[in-house]
């Protein structure tokens, strides 16, 4: 067992008007949030900076990984109202870029992409100056899914690995490590800007984490986010470290050195904090560039 959080984990309290106005649009829109339902530190500072990512198809995933808080277990009907309210609320918070997330559906014969592709449609109508960034789960590896979802043409396309190699089994428990890298290289071979994210702090060693970026990247991963693994209850997967921002700015420079576009690392990095930013500039590397939906 570790002891208490260090200083550089210590997140900004939720406050202020803006806060509320964001609260207010998920609430009057039935919407569910990544931010809350994964007890995301960062509500306070997204919140406060009018963003928040939406979380379609329900807020109970079939998967059940050991690091994750959202609810587990067979989830409800599925709302075919949701794409028309999550476009509203990207409007409402008047959002330049937004990030649409969801939990994992193996029940559903489709894994959820045409509710994917109806979400990201209903975006691109009512709000066609917002970039709209997605982060899936891995619909089980099948390619054909993943072009449903694709077709719809998001901006970034984004699949966390979450772990190395190792910890998969124990941690991801029934994703798989090359099926994650399937969809990523899947995804970049289609051309899209692809990113992942990794979490720190949960077992991993320091080769591993070499390993598993150097095949994120020839993955054709562009963009990676880097942060601390917190465990939600004593039930899940215990911290193994506390990473220092030392060595989150060592894993940012060691990635833009192996020819990632962006890395964003630190503490609180989590796939969708200052997303904006992350996109802003992937799209100023002329490398970027070359990439076309
Ligand atoms: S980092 Fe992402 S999940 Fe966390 S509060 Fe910000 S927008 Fe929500």
């Amino acid at each position: 067992m570790l002891k208490s959080k260090p200083r550089w984990l210590k997140a900004k309290l939720p406050t202020g008007a803006v806060y509320r106005e964001t609260r207010e649009t998920v609430e009057n829109n039935s919407l569910h949030t990544v931010c809350q339902s994964a007890q995301c530190p960062n509500m306070g500072e997204c919140w406060s900076r009018g963003t928040a990512t939406v979380m379609i198809l329900g807020n109970i995933c079939t998967r059940a990984c050991r690091f994750c808080a959202i609810d587990t277990g067979r989830p409800t009907e599925l709302d075919l109202g949701e794409p028309a309210r999550v476009a509203q609320a990207v409007a409402k918070m008047n959002l330049k870029h937004c990030v649409v997330t969801s939990v994992a559906r193996d029940d559903l014969k489709d894994g959820g992409a045409s509710v994917w592709a109806a979400t990201i449609r209903a975006i691109r109508h009512r709000c066609p100056n917002t970039a709209v960034e997605v982060l899936t789960a891995d619909f089980l590896g099948k390619t054909e899914l993943l072009d449903i979802v694709l077709d719809a043409k998001p901006d970034i396309f984004n699949h966390n690995m979450e772990t190395v190699e190792r910890l998969h089994r124990p941690i991801r428990k029934t994703a798989k490590y090359e099926r994650s890298l399937s969809i990523l290289e899947h995804s970049a071979n289609r051309g899209f800007p692809t990113k992942s994210g990794l979490m720190l702090g949960i077992g991993e060693k320091e080769d591993e984490i070499v390993d598993v970026l150097t095949d994120m990247h020839d993955a054709g991963v562009r963009i990676v986010t880097i942060g601390q693994y917190l465990q939600p209850t004593p039930g899940h997967a215990e911290i193994d470290r506390w990473v220092t921002p030392e060595e989150f700015d060592h894993w940012k420079q060691w990635g833009l050195e192996l020819g990632f576009d962006v890395v964003e690392s630190g503490p609180l990095v989590r796939s969708s904090y200052h997303a904006d930013e992350q996109s802003a500039r992937y799209n100023r590397s002329p490398e970027s560039q070359k990439a076309t939906a």
